[in-house]
């Protein structure tokens, strides 16, 4: 009998230099599966379109910009979610496993945040200052309150209403996190936690400005992280690392948030195949 043939890939647009080839590649070889992972440049008004006809001839796929909440509203009606409750406040999708016709939509990012802490911070009881309310900040706000049973989450963002509206759906989650939307970041009391997250693109490459008050918020003592991860040493991580801040870089959710997906595709434990898939990233910044 010949070896199953694993179909998988990401779809976006424009879909620029993307990491996940690289890992995903390492993580079928570390598992020992035969297979591809491919690039799919799915414009917006083509999206249904492609669900429809050629994702049902895929194993498994990764979502990004700008489809993540376009196909979660499309798997809503014509699919499945894997966590319907989770999905509900994330409204988000970032990997779909497809067995023939049906389609099933999940959220990777917020496990894939998590995972870096085992052996940094415990992080139950601990306060955050979350930078961001955008896709990736919503997922990581849910798992922060559900999973990881933080106290404290404090949310800034760029246009205040939406740090407010993820401040009312985390607190509609009526967990025993106390959430605040933060007006200033200059105000110190703003500072007093025991993580700093930045889930927007300051220090991305070509955005290099990292605002003076987020700077000026990093200490030692705090854990600071960061989920960009073009460059893996942002201008966040260095002023961090400078600051005395124990610091974690954004490839690690990245590598983190691929295993999973990969273990919803295909069953493989997502602890099996991400040494591998860390080991194609630290050789991908190492070129
Ligand atoms: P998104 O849904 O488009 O949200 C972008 C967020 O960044 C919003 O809060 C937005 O604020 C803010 N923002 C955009 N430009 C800004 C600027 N010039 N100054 C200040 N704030 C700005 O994107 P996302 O999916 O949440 O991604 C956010 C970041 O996380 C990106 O850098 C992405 O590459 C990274 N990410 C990393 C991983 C990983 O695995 N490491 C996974 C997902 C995302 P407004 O609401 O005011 O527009």
């Amino acid at each position: 009998m010949t070896a199953k043939h694993w179909k998988l890939g990401i779809i976006g647009w424009p879909l620029g230099y993307s990491l996940s080839p690289v890992m995903q590649q390492a993580a079928l070889k570390a598992a020992g599966l035969k297979g591809e992972y491919k690039e799919y440049k799915v414009k917006p008004e083509e999206l249904e379109g492609w669900l429809k006809t050629e994702a049902p001839g895929l194993d498994g796929f990764n979502v990004t910009m700008p489809h993540k909440e376009a196909a979660f509203h499309w798997l809503e009606s014509n699919g499945k979610l894997g966590d319907p409750e989770q999905l509900a406040c994330i409204r988000a999708v970032n990997a779909v496993k497809a067995e023939g016709d049906h389609l099933t939509g999940w959220d990777t990012d917020g496990e894939g945040f998590l995972e870096p802490f085992a052996g940094i911070m415990q992080l139950k009881g601990k306060r955050v200052l979350l930078l961001g309310a955008g896709g990736a900040a919503k997922a990581i706000a849910v798992h922060l309150a559900r999973e990881a049973r933080i106290r404290t989450l404090k949310v800034w963002n760029r246009r205040p209403a939406r740090a407010e509206e993820l401040a009312e759906l985390v607190d509609d989650l009526h967990t025993s996190c106390e959430t605040h939307a933060v007006k200033e970041l200059s105000d110190p009391e703003t500072g007093a936690v025991d993580l700093i997250v930045n889930a927007t693109p300051f220090g991305m490459a070509g955005n290099d400005e990292v605002p003076r008050e987020v700077i000026d918020h990093l200490h030692e003592g705090l854990v600071a992280y960061d989920l960009v991860y073009q460059p893996r040493e942002t201008k966040f991580v260095q002023e961090a690392r400078r600051r005395g801040c124990q610091v974690i870089t954004g490839d690690r959710m990245l590598a983190a948030q691929g295993a999973a997906a990969f273990q919803i595709w295909t069953g493989v434990p997502a602890a099996t195949v991400l040494p591998a898939m860390k080991k194609a990233l630290d050789e991908h910044f190492a070129a």
